[in-house]
């Protein structure tokens, strides 16, 4: 590691201009490193290197906790008012910058500018709710729980928390996370992907000008080693993970060897259940936005739309109708629908699933693969595809694809569709769509999902409230965010407590002590 500068000179683009290098976060400066200590950052629309992103290690991660231990005892013990003062200003802050945050992520990710400006709101709910600090920090006070005795419950901060974000939502997610970490007064190490470093930069310069003291918010790009050092490292004492299911079972169970508190929030595959009483423009429309905006790369989209008796056949058509009018290029220009995927080895990938679609059997219906956008030859384009009858047996059933490919799976009966969706290998959302309350309060009790939508196909619960799935979608006890986060974030120690009075004192027992 260097010493604190950004000034090293960079490598230069194809016009010969120097490339700005990210720079990691330590106590409260930025550390800058040797260009061949970065990788190259791409704008997905172009495909050319617009930046360098540092690789750090576990140097990096070290001095990033070494600098979170040394702020802790200060921000814990910070009055909550002062505290939440922070929070004010950061909120206030976010919201000023919301739409420079929107344009880095649309530059680095792709998505389309007003899908990133919805994503910086969706994440400034919980900052908002992180606000309210001193309430959700409250104890509860009991007293006499025996004679004269009385209990109290008080949270405490753990120490050094880490995150460990994904690419598809470099705002949001991480606005999940470290809000309800710093508000019960953890210090906190975030190690973002290294594909969209633009925002985060803006964030943790942000947390800067709001009045965050030194050490309390640091950052460390990298990949699995930098992941491995925070695993490892005996002064993290907590960790939520948000990314692909195979990573995140590696960091639940490595971070749980090790002794720390971890959530690991992962892959998806969900399922939108059609019913033949469904609005069905409505459910048209849900199943086209939900399944390709941000070029399907969210957890929450809605990969597989199981159809139940004629639903499939009504609702096909208006499907074709709405996705031959979608746009599709760069993300900052107006009135396109969809920007490219996040990177070309990605996108590789993503022809290699519909090319294993094909071979396994599913129907063709609309195929996004000879999408070519002339003005940028070079981006990451691909056209949305659709699929029609898709069956549990496919692969492209089974697992996540995390693009924009859409599965039809056609349903005899709202059992058959429930049972595919309780065996399913994720859980994370679902929704169904349907004009019968009945058959929506049904659904709502029997789905093995916890996350539900009923005619509202993208159900991410409001910032408030907590945010998890089940089965190969998180592991670990609680969701993030919410009253989950509060808890996940703290340790709650019960008091007990009697103050003894002057002339009253009982007889010696060995009697194990009773609560009457
Ligand atoms: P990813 O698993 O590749 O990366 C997530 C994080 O782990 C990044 O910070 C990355 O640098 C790091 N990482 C990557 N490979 C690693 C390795 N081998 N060892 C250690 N660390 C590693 O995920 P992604 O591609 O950035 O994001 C897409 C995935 O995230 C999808 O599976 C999506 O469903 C999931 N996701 C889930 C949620 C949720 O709340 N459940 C939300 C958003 C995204």
């Amino acid at each position: 590691m260097t010493s604190p500068t950004t000034q090293l000179p960079g490598p230069a683009d194809a016009s010969n201009r120097p490339l700005p290098i990210m720079s990691h976060w330590i106590d409260g400066r930025p550390v800058a490193v040797l260009p061949e200590h970065t990788g190259p950052v791409h704008d997905p629309s172009t495909g050319s290197v617009i930046a360098r992103v540092p690789r750090g290690g576990a140097a990096e991660v070290d001095a990033a906790v070494a600098a979170a231990r040394r702020a802790f005892p200060g921000w814990r013990d910070m009055p909550l008012l002062a505290r939440s003062q922070i929070f004010f200003a950061y909120r206030e802050l976010v919201y000023r910058h919301r739409e420079q945050l929107a344009a880095l992520i649309t530059r680095d990710h792709g998505k389309t500018f007003p899908d990133a400006l919805g994503e910086v709101m969706r994440g400034l709910e919980t900052v908002e709710f992180a606000c309210g600090l001193p309430i959700h920090l409250a104890g509860l006070n009991t007293p006499n729980v025996s004679t004269k005795v009385d209990a109290h419950t008080i949270r405490q901060p753990l120490g050094v928390a880490a995150g460990i974000t994904p690419f598809n939502f470099p705002v949001m997610v991480p606005m999940w996370i470290y809000p309800i970490a710093l508000a019960c007064g953890n210090t906190f190490v975030w190690k973002p992907s290294s594909h969209t470093p633009g925002a985060t930069q803006l964030q943790t310069e942000l947390w800067k000008e709001a009045g965050l003291p030194d050490g309390v918010f640091n950052v460390v790009y990298g990949g699995r080693e930098a992941v491995s050092a925070i695993l490892e490292h005996p002064g993290v004492d907590a960790i939520q993970f948000v990314g692909s299911t195979a990573v995140g079972r590696y960091v639940y169970e490595t971070g749980v060897k090790n002794g720390k508190r971890v959530g690991a929030y992962t892959g998806a595959k969900n399922a939108m259940v059609v019913l033949p009483d469904a609005d069905m423009e409505l459910a048209a429309d849900a199943a086209v936005a939900a399944g390709y905006g941000s070029a399907g790369e969210r957890c929450m989209a809605q990969t597989l739309i199981i159809a139940i008796g004629d639903a499939a056949d009504r609702l096909l058509p208006l499907m074709k109708e709405r996705i031959g009018k979608l746009k599709i290029g760069p993300g900052m220009e107006p009135d396109v629908d969809m920007g490219p995927v996040y990177s070309a080895e990605h996108r590789a990938s993503l022809i290699e699933w519909i090319g294993k679609g094909v071979a396994e059997g599913a129907e063709l219906v609309h195929d996004g693969r000879p999408l070519h956008v002339a003005e940028h030859p070079d981006g990451y384009f691909l056209g949305v595809t659709l699929f029609d009858n898709v069956t549990p047996e496919m692969e492209i059933y089974r697992e996540e694809i995390f693009g924009p490919v859409l599965g039809i799976v056609r349903a005899k009966t709202y059992d058959e569709a429930l049972s595919m969706i309780n065996g399913h290998q994720y859980g994370n959302g679902t929704a169904i769509f349907t004009t019968d309350g009945g058959a929506a309060r049904r659904f709502e009790l029997e789905v093995d999902v916890p996350m539900i939508g009923i005619n509202v196909p993208i159900p991410v619960p409001a910032g408030y409230l907590s945010f998890g799935g089940t089965r190969g979608s998180a592991f670990g006890d609680l969701k993030m965010r919410g009253e989950d986060g509060i808890r996940f974030f703290t340790q709650q120690k019960i008091v007990t407590v009697r103050w003894p009075e002057p002339g009253r004192r009982e007889a010696l027992s060995l009697v194990f002590p009773g609560n009457r």
